[in-house]
């Protein structure tokens, strides 16, 4: 490939992964909010739509150490409000919704945790924060509703055992959704894409971090990611149903869905 990382070994890849987050972690939103031109925030705002999530539910972000997805679900389920005029147990059930964030990275979940605190959610018992590696869960078996991955599963060694942990841990009707960057294939947006993640985010990358490699190394990593239909199959491989994905702004992200019946 044109960075040289074609033999990069597994050692390798999570040594650079784990530079990437640990260095970026403090000029982590501004690094999202350059590259992305803000959108990030409505993809984010769009797959907690699509989670559409309830007061009382048990939610696993994995990847989530910055708490970016966690907040939305937290706001989403407090605003739901209007049953309570017919019934008062939906104040119950908001404390009982618990929203797992788990990162491998323990100075992404400071991050987090330090976000939680700036917005006063720092007694906010709804908010789990768990560092552990998506391959291999800590959480029992049929324990979630719901499972969510921003920006995560890129970035993993096996997709396929971030899936089969996946579908361990949600229960018979828990819905798995993953944001991720994903191929562009419309004609000549493609090459505008093809241009700026080659040569515009490795140098800005380097002129806000002063990291250019890891930077080269996130955009090498996006265009080794399955294209669209093949990440769907790999869903539905490991045991989820209805399986399927949408484009948002051209493929640059997507958010794929299965149904664990
Ligand atoms: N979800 C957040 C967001 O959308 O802003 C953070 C995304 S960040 C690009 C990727 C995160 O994945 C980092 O916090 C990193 O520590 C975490 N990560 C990488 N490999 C992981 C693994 N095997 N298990 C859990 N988290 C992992």
């Amino acid at each position: 490939t044109s960075f040289g990382f074609k033999d990069v070994r597994e050692e390798e890849k999570s040594r650079l992964v784990g530079n990437v987050f640990s260095s970026v972690a403090s000029s982590y939103d501004l690094m999202n909010d350059l590259m992305s031109g803000g959108l990030h925030r409505l993809w984010k705002d769009r797959l907690v739509s699509d989670l559409n999530p309830y007061p009382g539910i048990k939610h696993l972000d994995v990847a989530g150490g910055t708490g970016d997805v966690a907040f939305r679900i937290l706001e989403r389920v407090s605003s739901v409000k209007y049953r309570a005029l017919q019934d008062a147990s939906v104040d119950d059930l908001q404390e009982e919704t618990k929203i797992y964030v788990c990162d491998i990275n323990p100075n992404m979940l400071n991050v987090g945790k330090k976000r939680a605190m700036e917005r006063g959610l720092a007694e906010q018992k709804s908010l789990v924060w768990v560092e552990g590696d998506a391959e291999a869960l800590s959480f029992d078996d049929e324990s979630m509703d719901g499972y969510t991955i921003a920006f995560g599963i890129r970035n993993v060694t096996h997709i396929e055992k971030v899936l089969s942990e996946a579908y361990r841990v949600l229960r018979p009707g828990g819905r798995f959704l993953c944001l991720e960057l994903s191929h562009v294939e419309v004609p000549v947006f493609k090459d505008l894409y093809d241009f700026y993640s080659f040569s515009v985010i490795p140098a800005v990358g380097e002129l806000v971090t002063g990291d250019r490699n890891s930077y080269q190394y996130l955009v090498e990593s996006i265009r080794r990611f399955p294209s669209q239909d093949v990440f769907a199959s790999m869903i539905a491989d490991a045991g989820f149903q209805k399986v399927e994905y949408e484009n948002l702004v051209g493929g640059v992200v997507a958010i794929h869905s299965g149904l664990k019946i």
